[in-house]
């Protein structure tokens, strides 16, 4: 007779002593970290303390120099540009800039249907029908013939969140999405992530906005110059924040 153990869920990341550097500048520093699936992890830090370079580190947009990093099991190697792997991390994995980096010559449909159709080999006709539905849940439906140029900035990046899950990601990584945006917009922006949150999605967000990281994140972590300084769950970091770092920077920013 054999016992069912239960076991726990392969992290979606897992980052072991990621370290990297441009040129001299060493921007990431043993970076440990791993990312269970259905979590939702706000990263804040000052200003060139690291926080895209990580993010982008875990899609493969950037090279790290020693360390490990695997996304949904799949390995990127240090250095390791062409490497299947990374192909397949590419497709699983979202994401929204704080430029809505929209195709600007491509109405709001093909934007979103785009990468479905020629990387995932969806039929056109199943990549629009899943793209109004997609447009429908950002809110936006109505807007699917027109150009990003004709739509506010913050209907532009809810069609930058529509297009990354029509790739069905595993995993959304967000850098600082509502910082280019009016502050009338935001909320806007904020409201389909944290539907998107509590749909299960597992999430990585940079951003400045402390109220809704307060609100959605299961774990915020604090970097600082490169490093993980202080990490836990919205209560402990910001009402206790253990680290003089810490919490010299939450006094500024709150
Ligand atoms: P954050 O997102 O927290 O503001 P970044 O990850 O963008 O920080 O940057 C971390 C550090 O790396 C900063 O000192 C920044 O100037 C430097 N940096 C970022 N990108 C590059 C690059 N492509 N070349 C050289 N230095 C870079
Ligand atoms: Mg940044």
């Amino acid at each position: 007779m054999t016992t069912d153990t239960p076991t726990a869920a392969q992290p979606i990341v897992h980052m072991q002593q990621v370290n990297k550097h441009f040129g001299s500048l060493h921007v990431l520093k043993d970076i440990e970290l791993s990312v269970e699936p259905g979590e939702v992890v706000v990263i804040i830090g000052a200003s060139g303390s690291g926080k895209s370079t990580l993010i982008r580190c875990i899609n493969g947009l950037e090279e790290f120099q020693s360390g490990h990093i695997e996304v949904d099991g799949n390995p990127l190697t240090p250095y390791g540009k062409s490497s299947k792997a990374l192909q397949t991390i590419r497709t699983e994995v979202g994401m929204v800039f704080q430029q809505f980096n929209l195709f600007p010559h491509l109405s709001v449909r093909d934007n979103v249907t785009l990468a479905p159709i020629k990387v995932r080999g969806v039929s056109r006709q199943q990549a629009s029908s899943t793209a109004q539905r997609l447009l429908e849940r950002v809110g936006i439906s109505d807007q699917a013939d027109k150009y990003p140029s004709q739509l506010s900035g913050g209907q532009q990046q809810r069609v930058a969140l529509a297009r990354a899950l029509a790739m069905e990601p595993r995993l959304m990584l967000f850098d600082e999405p509502t910082s280019a945006l009016d502050p009338e917009m935001i909320g806007e922006v904020l409201d389909a992530m944290r539907e998107l949150a509590r749909e299960g999605m597992t999430m990585m967000i940079v951003t400045h906005e402390m109220g809704f990281a307060r609100e959605v994140a299961d774990r915020v972590i604090y970097i600082h110059s490169g490093q993980i300084v202080e990490q836990g769950p919205p209560a402990a970091v910001f009402d206790n924040p253990q680290h003089a770092r810490t919490q010299s920077f939450l006094s500024r920013v709150l």
